[in-house]
Order: C-alpha cells, then sequence, then structure tokens
C-alpha cells in the first residue's frame, strides 16, 4: 500500500495567545469565517476517510491554534480510528482541554506541542504535558530560541520529564537567522543536541526532496501543494486524478529552513534520525 503524508492547513487563521512576532496572535475569526473552516475541514476528513488504499499520516499545521475548535477535536478523534490512518499529527499550543482524546485511538495520535513563555504558566503547561502523558499520547515540545527566551528553556528543560523531546526552533526575524553568538549556539545546543541542525538555511535549488510524491500540503479548498513554502499548486485532492501529480521533482527554491520542510530532503539524511517520529519531530535519541 503506498504511504503519503498530508499537511492539512485549512482556512483558520486565528489563536488565543499573542505572541509578539505572530500574524495570528489574538486574532479572532468571524463566525462566518468558523463555519467555513468546519466545513472545508469536513470535507478533508471525509476525503481522507475514504482514500483506504493509501497509508496515511496526516498532519494539521494550522495558522494559529486549532485544537482549541471542537470541529478539529471531532476530525482528529475520527480519523484516529481508521485503519488506513496511520497516524494523525496536530501542532498546537495546548491551551485546550485534552478530554477529547479519551475518544480517540491516542495510539494513533502524535503532537508538536509549541510552548510560549509569557502566554502560560509554566506550571500550568507542563501539568497538561503530564495529561498527555498519563493518556500516553505522544508528542514533543518546543521553544523558539530566542534570546530572551534562554532563562525559560533551562527551567523547560530541567522540568519536563526526561523522555520527552525538547526541541528549540532557532530564532528568525523575517526569515533572517538571528546570529547566534558561539557561546550562545553551545547552550542551546546543550539543552536540544540537534539545536544546529534547525540553526541553518539549507540550499535547496534542484535538489531532490519527497515533497510532491510522499509528502503534500493541502488547503482548505484541497488544492495540492507540495510543501508550504512552494506556491505552485500541483492539482485538487478532490478531482479523481490527483494521485497522477505524486511524482518526484527536485526543489524550485533557493533554501529551505523549517524542519517540516528540510526533513523530506533525503541529502540531509533526518528519517533514520527521526524514523517513526518525522512529522512530530520526535528523533530516535536525544
Ligand atoms: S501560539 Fe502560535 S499561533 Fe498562537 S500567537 Fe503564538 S506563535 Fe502564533
Ligand atoms: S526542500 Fe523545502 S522548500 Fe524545497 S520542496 Fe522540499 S520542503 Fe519545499
Amino acid at each position: 500500500m503506498k504511504s503519503l503524508s498530508v499537511l492539512y492547513r485549512g482556512a483558520l487563521t486565528s489563536c488565543n495567545y499573542s505572541c509578539s512576532y505572530c500574524p495570528f496572535a489574538k486574532r479572532i475569526e468571524t463566525v462566518e469565517e468558523r463555519e467555513a473552516d468546519k466545513q472545508t475541514l469536513t470535507r478533508f476528513t471525509e476525503w481522507a476517510l475514504a482514500q483506504q488504499d493509501l497509508a496515511l499520516s496526516l498532519f494539521f499545521t494550522p495558522w494559529g491554534e486549532a485544537l482549541v475548535r471542537t470541529h478539529y477535536q471531532k476530525a482528529l478523534v475520527a480519523l484516529s480510528h481508521a485503519p488506513h490512518v496511520k497516524k494523525v499529527v496536530f501542532q498546537t499550543n495546548l491551551s485546550s482541554r485534552l478530554d477529547f482524546l479519551h475518544e480517540a485511538n491516542t495510539e494513533k495520535i502524535a503532537l508538536w506541542v509549541t510552548y510560549h513563555p509569557g502566554e502560560v504558566e509554566r506550571e500550568a503547561f507542563l501539568q497538561q504535558c503530564e495529561r498527555l502523558i498519563a493518556m500516553k499520547v505522544r508528542f514533543s515540545v518546543g521553544i523558539v530560541g530566542k534570546p530572551s527566551h534562554f532563562a525559560e528553556i533551562a527551567q523547560m528543560r530541567k522540568d519536563l520529564p526526561q523522555e520527552i523531546y525538547l526541541w528549540i526552533n532557532a530564532y528568525r526575524g523575517k526569515s533572517r537567522l538571528y546570529p547566534y553568538t558561539e557561546e550562545q549556539t553551545a547552550y542551546l545546543s546543550h539543552i536540544d543536541p540537534l539545536f544546529s541542525i534547525n540553526a541553518k538555511d539549507y540550499p535547496s535549488r534542484g535538489k531532490s526532496c519527497l515533497t510532491g510524491e510522499d509528502v503534500i500540503s493541502v488547503d482548505e479548498h484541497g488544492t495540492m501543494f507540495r510543501c508550504h513554502f512552494v506556491s505552485r499548486p500541483l492539482g485538487n485532492i478532490y478531482q479523481d486524478n490527483y494521485r497522477d501529480q505524486l511524482k518526484p521533482r527536485t526543489c524550485p527554491r533557493s533554501s529551505c529552513y523549517c524542519h517540516i520542510g528540510y526533513v523530506h530532503m533525503p541529502e540531509r539524511e533526518l528519517y533514520p534520525q527521526f524514523e517513526g517520529g518525522i512529522l512530530e519531530r520526535i528523533p530516535i535519541r536525544f
């Protein structure tokens, strides 16, 4: 059975947090926008449930915080019970109630959790992590490596159970990498041994990348792209022939610097390091 990973980024563009660097901070959608998001998510969920000859890994990467919405919670629960769905992964700030997970097949769920110092008390966040551990939900925790976060990053690593991977995303201002000193890089690498992988721009134009063949990105209309960073559409998943477009292609962009992108470049050789946790960013060893 062919395997396909699908990244879904729907119409939602709202968040209950107010991180200073984020365009979705404290944005609230209108009733109409929320209804449209719900309807298009329902269509995507039905499509995924119908692709029974594919081994699907689904990754929700919303513009904002979606897991606080019951329609996303219901979609996640429904998808987790489908035999051909191998995994359902969700990016979240973990601010929602987690009771709904009791209805899900938690063996198939994994969360990409982000911690935002200043937006949530550390203790409250850790309690949410404990709830996930009690429910046997796999997850990683990530923090942006802003210099003002350094002390909080170290404290979080100390407080988080050692079996939970804490990743640090290199801080970027308008896509430009923050100029970390050697000392700062060493400090962050001591906490996240894989930090230096993220703290680089990888030249990618003309290079092989599995997106567009084994991994696709889909928007609320079903428009299919190879990844979130290349805007040229490949087709539409709601058309019968969409699989004709799943084929090898080289990258048209000059560089790739986000885990959800460069992890699929064979030359990075990251699949063996993240085997079983590529989408949710859980390495085998850390
Ligand atoms: S939690 Fe994420 S989506 Fe929400 S404001 Fe912060 S960075 Fe943006
Ligand atoms: S290398 Fe990055 S930008 Fe290029 S196609 Fe792959 S994921 Fe997209």
